[in-house]
């Protein structure tokens, strides 16, 4: 492998500056120098110190092996022994120490590795030259061998020795450098660029998990429509994120769905997340759809996807200030009140991003409502009736789909009026239902397996449940507010 020459640096070349790292840092760094290895603190903890940025996870690296450090410190984990990471656990705390390493051959994906002797080493085999700094606590010696700290002073972003090759040696390092270039707001460097617009179609072959875990690195960061415009600018939405590079490629609002993601809290990624995906539910047709082909493609848990999914689909029709109290229950019992919180910072998000204050006053008043109704902690679920499916079973209903679209009806009536939700007042209005054959029995049939027309069609939704609200047409947003997220176009067609 071709990599970077470095000479030692002789003695007046040192450069020693002052970090503050952890005091655990520095003990296990003192323990490993008085046991007589070098103890370098490497990576993102030096980098984002050099920055200013505090940081809880600082690693080590040395010449110790990992049966040294495990032979060393009383309590360690064994992370990565076989990658030479051991880690070691100090109170609740734990500091990762990897042996020095260099790459002895890579494919893209895996790279075989072999302990170095010297900290040199291990630095050119990293992947940025702001990301190949090292620091020695017990000297306050900085080693840079590639100036990662002035391309970090300029916002420059460069890979360590030559693009091209490093990029593809590892594929990730397309996704890590448009993290960081997004992190910092970097430029990144001619040669640099070329290479990881060359190399972005090669992430193809990664695995959904490794894009899926530098995708919600993205969006843990403060501003991480930066680094999601590049995915855009390199082609990586177009490999990784089909539906979205579609969506926004060229869309006129398409800065403003950018920026609205910055404007959810970075520690609500899932939210960002789904405000990112907020365009897609502008094709109605296909939302769900492409939706869900996204959240599949970068395998994301269930819990997860269905998240997203929720809020997509509830993400309009919003309710309004002027709605009664029985439409915005409606709404709360089928967005349900895990969400709603969620569905507003997505509006909120977007009213934001174009410092919309109308809007921002009108989503104000509409949450009030929502909150006021909410508060009152009506029933909202079939498990909120003061019947069960058991007490349905009495009224001599058979056993079956029947008994569920009986407790749907009777809920939906509940939602639009809670005084309703007394046992007797419930099972005199069940009997009814059931002597006048008043149900939509067609409800049943969709969860019958296949019966019915042959259509394979699913049932509409049940009357004020699942649908919009009663009385028929989801409300018209307000004036001003408009359908899209700006309140100023009035709008669109496909947003109403
Ligand atoms: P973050 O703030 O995301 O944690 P980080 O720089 O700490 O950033 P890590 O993935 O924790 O990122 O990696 C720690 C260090 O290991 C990096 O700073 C870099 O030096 C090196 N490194 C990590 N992944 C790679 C890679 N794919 N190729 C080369 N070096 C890498
Ligand atoms: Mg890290």
């Amino acid at each position: 492998m071709n990599r970077p020459e470095v000479p030692e640096p002789g003695g007046e070349e040192r450069e020693e500056i002052e970090l503050e790292p952890p005091d655990g840092l520095r003990e296990v760094a003192g323990r490993l120098e008085s046991s007589g290895y070098e103890a370098w603190a490497v990576g993102g903890a030096v980098r984002d110190a050099l920055m200013g940025d505090e940081r809880a996870d600082w690693d080590l690296a040395t010449d110790a092996r990992p049966d040294d450090v495990q032979r060393i410190f009383p309590r360690t984990a064994p992370i990565g022994v076989e990658h030479g990471t051991v880690g070691v656990i100090r109170d609740d705390e734990m500091y990762e120490v990897t042996t020095f390493r260099r790459d002895v051959e890579s494919d893209g994906r895996h790279a075989v590795v072999e302990f170095a002797a010297r900290i040199d080493a291990d630095l050119s085999r990293r992947d940025f030259t702001i990301n190949a700094m090292a620091w020695r606590p017990a000297t306050k010696e900085l080693r840079d061998p590639f100036d990662g700290r002035l391309d970090l002073e300029q916002r420059i972003l460069r890979a360590v020795g030559e693009p091209a090759e490093r990029f593809r040696e590892d594929h990730l390092r397309v996704l890590r450098g448009l993290r960081f270039a997004g992190r910092y707001d970097m430029r990144i460097d001619d040669e640099t660029r070329e290479a990881l617009g060359a190399a972005a179609r090669l992430t193809e072959g990664l695995s959904a998990e490794r894009v899926r875990e530098e995708l919600m690195k993205v969006l843990g960061d403060r501003t991480p429509s930066t680094a999601l415009r590049l995915y855009a600018e390199f082609g990586v939405l177009r490999v990784w994120y089909p539906e979205l590079a579609e969506t926004y490629g060229g869309h006129p609002r398409r800065e403003q769905y950018f920026r609205a993601v910055d404007e959810i809290s970075r520690e609500r990624k899932i939210v960002r997340l789904a405000r990112w995906m907020v365009p897609l539910g502008e094709r109605w047709d296909t939302r769900s759809d492409d939706a869900k082909s996204l959240l599949d493609r970068l395998k994301f848990s269930n819990d997860d996807s269905q998240r997203v999914l929720h809020l997509l689909e509830n993400y309009r029709p919003l309710v309004g200030p002027m709605d009664s109290s029985a439409q915005i229950r409606e709404w709360l019992a089928r967005v349900g009140t895990d969400s709603m919180r969620d569905v507003f910072r997505l509006h909120l998000a977007g009213a934001r991003s174009v410092g919309a204050e109308e809007k921002k006053r009108y989503l104000k008043a509409t949450w009030r409502r929502v909150h006021e109704e909410a508060q009152e902690d009506p029933p909202l679920t079939a498990s909120d009736l003061a019947v069960s499916g058991e007490d349905i079973l009495e009224l001599g209903v058979e056993e079956g789909p029947l008994v569920g679209v009986l407790l749907k009806e009777l809920l939906s009536r509940v939602v639009e009026d809670p005084r309703l939700n007394e046992r007797e007042e419930l099972m005199s209005l069940a009997r009814r239902l059931v002597e006048e054959e008043q149900l939509d029995e067609f409800e049943s049939w969709g969860t019958e397996g296949d019966a019915g027309d042959g259509e394979g069609t699913a049932p509409p939704p049940g009357p004020g449940l699942g649908g919009p609200p009663r009385g028929g047409e989801p409300p018209e947003p307000a004036p001003g507010f408009g359908g899209s997220d700006d309140g100023t176009d009035g709008g669109s067609a496909s947003d109403a």
